[in-house]
């Protein structure tokens, strides 16, 4: 396929959780140090990320809410190398505008004032000028208004906020340097410090004692096909959460492949009596040719070159931790 239609065939939003995932992903890819994300209703009746990033120059915020205007993209081989390359289709704020009532509003720092343009279900309005601190502001409202057959299959709003917080909670925990702050009907769920520092942003998300229980890992196993990995897992006799949670990051991009879960627990061993949750948050770096990743964008799936090292080396990683903390 060519890469427009590639490109096209992954450009489905399905929920809100999908508009605040490329939202957050903008973000990130503006070099952000801080993101706001503010839900109302489930994410059905507003959606706001705010960004203190590089902004977006007035004469061109009318151009970022048209198809294909990706500034980021070069060659199909940049797709197939996703991992690790956020926003790489071009669609995300075309797509989502098309769908909703959608504000884009923002000030590169250098811009004496900010301006805005607002899109109604794809109709692109005249560029306004605006005043907003430097960064960049998405307000998606009504989202699916013109679509009821979409609108329609929505879960009710504590589902559908469970998504979005999934979402960010991901990308809070993939980017601890960042402050990642999360609030829902203008209650805070949970706001992370940017420090840079893993365990405190589990702390703002998790609560104390699930970060207590933390024991680091940072391994460069000396094998052809992985880099390093790095994170944290939890002490099995300490951890009290009631209930299994992995994340587990592939190159920084969060990924649900089975076989990374499976050399977690694996790497417990015996240590998990059936009361005993494991809770790890992992990243695993791999030279980006040894990886390939499912480019879909509801899809998280990899597959590694060297299958059988990677989880080895997790397997041992996260045994080592265990062993080292006198389990
Ligand atoms: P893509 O991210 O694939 O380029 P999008 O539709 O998500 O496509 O965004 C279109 C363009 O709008 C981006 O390429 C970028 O130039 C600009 N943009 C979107 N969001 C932001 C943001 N938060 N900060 C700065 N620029 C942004
Ligand atoms: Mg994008």
């Amino acid at each position: 396929a060519k890469t427009v239609d590639r490109i096209a065939a992954g450009e489905v939003v399905e929920r809100p959780a999908s508009v605040v995932k490329e939202l957050v992903e903008n973000s990130l890819d503006a070099g952000a140090s801080r993101i706001t994300v503010a839900v109302q209703n489930g994410g059905k009746n507003g959606i706001r990320v705010r960004d203190d990033g590089r902004g977006i120059p007035e004469a061109e915020l009318s151009i970022a809410v048209k198809p294909h205007t990706t500034s980021k993209i070069r060659k199909l081989a940049d797709l197939e190398s996703g991992v690790g390359t956020l926003g790489f289709r071009g669609e995300a704020l075309s797509t989502i505008a098309s769908v909703s009532r959608l504000t884009l509003r923002s000030k590169p720092q250098d811009a004496v004032a900010g301006a805005e343009v607002h899109v109604e279900g794809g109709d692109i309005g005249e560029t306004r000028p605006a005043g907003c601190p430097t960064g960049t502001t998405v307000v998606v409202d009504d989202l699916f208004y013109n679509t009821p057959a979409r609108k329609k299959f929505l879960k009710k709003d504590a589902t559908e906020f469970d998504h979005i917080n999934t979402v960010v909670t991901q990308y809070a925990l993939a980017n601890p340097d960042v402050a990642v702050s999360l609030e829902h009907n203008n209650r805070e769920r949970f706001a992370t410090d940017g420090s840079g520092n893993l365990q405190s942003a589990i702390l703002s998300i998790y609560g104390r004692e699930v970060a207590e229980s933390m024991l680091s890992i940072d391994v460069k196993p000396d094998v052809d096909g992985i880099t390093r990995i790095h994170g944290m897992v939890s002490n099995p006799e300490t951890n009290r959460s009631t209930r299994e949670y992995l994340a587990t990051f592939v190159n920084s991009r969060y990924v649900t492949a089975s076989i990374l879960r499976d050399a977690v627990i694996s790497g417990y061993g015996g240590q998990l009596s059936s009361d005993r949750y494991p809770f790890a948050v992992l990243f695993v770096t791999v030279p980006p040719d040894r990886v390939d990743v499912n480019v879909h964008p509801r899809k998280l799936d990899v597959r590694f070159d060297a299958e059988e090292a990677v989880t080895t080396a997790i397997e041992t990683a996260v045994e080592t931790a265990l062993v080292d903390a006198g389990l």
